[in-house]
């Protein structure tokens, strides 16, 4: 046997313990080649007063290992703390979360029992970066930000999990249609990168229409890669529509680290009553198994869990009139144990071959585009004269001067001047838009930093300013709605 794979795992809070004892009972009865070195993190961390939940001594030991298999901790609400996830994610560059979802009915019932699919979800960008400011008394905004490298190595990784994995589709889903600019970037580079996979299908759907298709005909669905907060959302659908969200395991993949977990929380309510579901974690476990190259141990345990699952050996939270016996966490495991070796007869086994999804990642060089300055969206907080737009369109029209002219007025991304419908609702929150005064000239910042002193000089709160830029001469900002 190769030489024992040294693992970094924490126990967690509330249930935490109890399915982390099981799983690991199963992995050792595996002969799983690993060695544990375990840290603490949640509840205890936090009450020390370290408000990320984690200690750096703990961090340095996740770092050193590479690969980490954690167990739900309880996030106390409010006060400054921080995700422990988020902060995990982002620190240790874990760009791909992975989640798994399917059916295993009929022991566990569910109303779509030919799901199989597998949610990737980009793990670091878009509303997440949680950059956050409120502008006027009414409007607040979440900037989200999408990277052409980001999106490209959550996609790759979908198309190599597809090639690695025996899976036949990949779909992206977006919303395109409404945020052209950073939805249309995500999509565009799934066009480009599906080119390079001629074997595997491809395609697209709106994000809504996705996870309705989710909910109601899952099975059509194979692989399905997502910007992070649609994923989010998503892939709770998913994991819901298999029967169960104790069943489900979820993987965090970076090019260097790794992290594997159930997908449920802490669940403190059935804490310290040994009747939690262990599943999700064994799940992770499996995925952590395969990560680390010992995918014939991955298959022993899961074919052993399925098989336990078909035998009507089932904890509460699944226990059904058709389920064979009740059993308590600890003895779930020790039924798993006494199946290893065995395979499901009805559920299909699961195979999993060598294979290294992270060996196709890379990020493509493009050529860099041609950026030019061509304008400046002035955004100001004003709540005056009753709101009238056309009063304060005419007043900033009059702003115009030294090479940017006044275009447009909007409220909430709405045209409200000149030609605005009077119906249109206006916040205290407006965008005005100069462009170069003659089409096509560029700007420069100095006319910008002279604009915002004719708003000062005319009293106007200006809050922040966006520059439109056009990239190879393409528009790189988006039109106002009515534009
Ligand atoms: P939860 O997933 O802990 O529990 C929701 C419900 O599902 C509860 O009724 C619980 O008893 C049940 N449940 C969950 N896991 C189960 C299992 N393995 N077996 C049987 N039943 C199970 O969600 P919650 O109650 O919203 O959150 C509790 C705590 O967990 C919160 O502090 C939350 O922040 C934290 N949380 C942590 C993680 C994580 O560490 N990855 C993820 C989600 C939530």
């Amino acid at each position: 046997m190769s030489e024992k794979r040294k693992i970094t795992i924490a126990y967690g809070d509330g249930v935490g313990p109890e399915i982390m004892q099981a799983t690991l009972d199963i992995l050792f009865a595996a002969e799983a080649q690993i060695e544990t070195e375990v840290i603490e993190i949640g509840e205890k961390v936090f009450r020390k007063g370290i408000t990320t939940g984690i200690a750096p001594e703990s961090w340095e030991i996740i770092k050193k290992n590479k690969v980490f298999l954690k167990a739900p901790i309880t996030t106390p609400q409010g006060g400054g703390f921080k995700s422990l996830n988020v902060a995990t994610r982002t620190t240790l560059g874990l760009f791909a979360n992975v989640r798994p979802c399917r059916s295993f009915f009929p022991y566990v019932p569910t109303n779509h029992p030919l799901t199989d699919l597998v949610i990737i979800r980009e793990n670091e960008e878009d509303l997440y970066s949680g950059i956050e400011h409120q502008q006027t008394q009414e409007v607040v905004q979440s900037l989200k930000l999408i990277s052409r490298p980001g999106s490209e190595k959550i996609i790759r990784y979908a198309f190599e999990y597809a090639k690695v994995y025996g899976r036949n589709k990949v779909t992206c889903m977006s919303k395109d249609n409404i945020m052209k600019q950073t939805d249309g970037l995500f999509h565009k580079i799934f066009d480009e990168v599906a080119r390079e996979y001629p074997q595997i299908e491809h395609d697209h759907m709106i994000i809504d229409i996705g996870s309705a298709i989710i909910a109601d005909r899952p099975h059509q669905l194979d692989v399905v890669v997502t910007e992070n907060l649609y994923g989010d959302i998503i892939s709770d659908i998913a994991a819901q529509v298999t029967g169960s969200v104790g069943l489900g395991g979820s993987a965090n993949i970076g090019e260097e680290f790794a992290m594997f977990e159930a997908i449920h929380g802490s669940a403190p309510d059935i804490a310290g009553l040994d009747i939690a579901n262990p599943s999700g974690l064994i799940s992770a476990a499996c995925m952590m198994l395969v990560h680390i190259n010992q995918q014939k141990v991955a298959e022993t345990i899961k074919n052993a869990w399925l098989k336990t699952i078909e035998d009507g050996i089932h904890t509460s939270d699944i226990y059904n009139k058709d389920s064979l016996r009740k059993v308590w966490t600890q003895e779930f495991a020790k039924e798993v144990i006494l199946r290893l070796g065995q395979k499901p007869v009805r559920l299909r086994p699961v195979e999993y071959k060598e294979g290294d999804t992270m060996s196709g990642i890379k990020v493509s060089k493009y050529e860099k585009a041609v950026k030019e300055l061509v304008g400046v969206d002035v955004f100001i907080d004003w709540d005056e004269e009753g709101r009238d737009p056309e009063v304060l369109g005419k007043a900033l029209k009059k702003l115009s001067g030294n090479g940017l002219s006044f275009s447009i007025l909007t409220n909430r991304g709405v045209k409200v001047y000149p030609e605005g419908h009077p119906e249109t609702f206006c916040s205290d929150h407006w965008r005005a838009r100069f462009v170069a005064e003659k089409e096509g000239d560029s700007v420069q910042h100095n006319q910008i930093i002279d604009l915002l002193g004719r708003f000062q000089a005319a009293g106007y709160d200006f809050i922040k300013t966006e520059n439109l830029y056009t990239f190879d001469g393409a528009k790189g900002y988006s039109l106002a709605q009515g534009e």
